[in-house]
């Protein structure tokens, strides 16, 4: 592939995908914004991109960033120059990339009940099916530490290791997918849940799923929804 000096791709089709992978970016991010699920400018997106990712500038207002605002970060951390200065938790995202090699796309969110959880030290419990959404029986919190951090980005990967999503003490939510918009979604989920579990616990003490429910309900995801093959095996 031909590379300029600022190691941008020269040729019309590399840069028609790159073009293409910087607005998926971006459109997911003023999503994430105008749904409300990340005050101001808090939050961050991230998708995987050649031998790195593409991820959106460090503290802009999300309708002001244009495509060539996104930032291209390599796996080693380097940036080409001339580039916006990255999400200061691009070492988070890199690191939830390490840890999940079948995923390509992550969508951190301060929405408000995850974030209002995640301040109360609680992690999401099978008080509803839906948890399994994330891909386990539970939506964990992982410990507080500084934000951009090296070791948040530990407690990040670590949290991400079994699940699709998490919460992040004393900070927010961060979602994992095969792509933007699979991210965002889950992140939309995350807080639905988390809304649902903030309410339930303003009532009195949840009635939680057991183990063997959730693996059942695990299992039936498997299944569920549209694919082809999955039609039979739903019954
Ligand atoms: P950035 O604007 O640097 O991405 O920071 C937002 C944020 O949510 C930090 O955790
Ligand atoms: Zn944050």
């Amino acid at each position: 592939m031909p590379i300029d000096d600022a190691g941008v791709a020269t040729g019309t089709a590399e840069r028609m995908a790159e073009t293409r992978a910087r607005q998926e970016v971006l459109e997911t991010a003023l999503a994430m914004s105008r749904r409300g699920l990340s005050p101001g400018r808090s939050g961050n997106v991230s998708r995987r991109f050649r031998d790195g990712m593409l991820i959106t500038p460090s503290g802009m207002a999300y309708d002001a960033i244009l495509p060539h605002d996104i930032v291209f970060v390599a796996d080693d951390g380097a940036l080409a120059p001339g580039a916006r200065k990255p999400s200061s938790e691009w070492l988070f995202h890199l690191a939830a990339y390490r840890a999940r090699a079948d995923r390509a796309a992550v969508v951190h969110t301060h929405s408000m009940h995850a974030t209002v959880l995640a301040c109360a030290g609680k992690s999401i419990p099978a008080f509803h099916y839906m948890v399994a959404v994330a891909g386990g029986k539970n939506i964990p919190l992982v410990p507080y530490a500084t934000f951009g951090t090296e070791e948040l980005a530990r407690y990040v990967a670590k949290g991400l290791n079994k699940r699709d999503a998490c919460l992040m003490a004393n900070h927010g939510q961060i979602a994992m997918g095969d792509t933007c918009t699979k991210a965002l979604e889950l992140a939309a989920e995350v807080e639905i849940l988390a809304e649902q579990y903030f309410k339930v616990l303003c009532l009195g003490k949840p009635v939680l799923l057991c183990d063997a429910e959730m693996k059942t309900v695990l299992a039936r995801f498997k299944s569920y929804g549209q694919s082809a093959q999955k039609i039979n095996a739903q019954k």
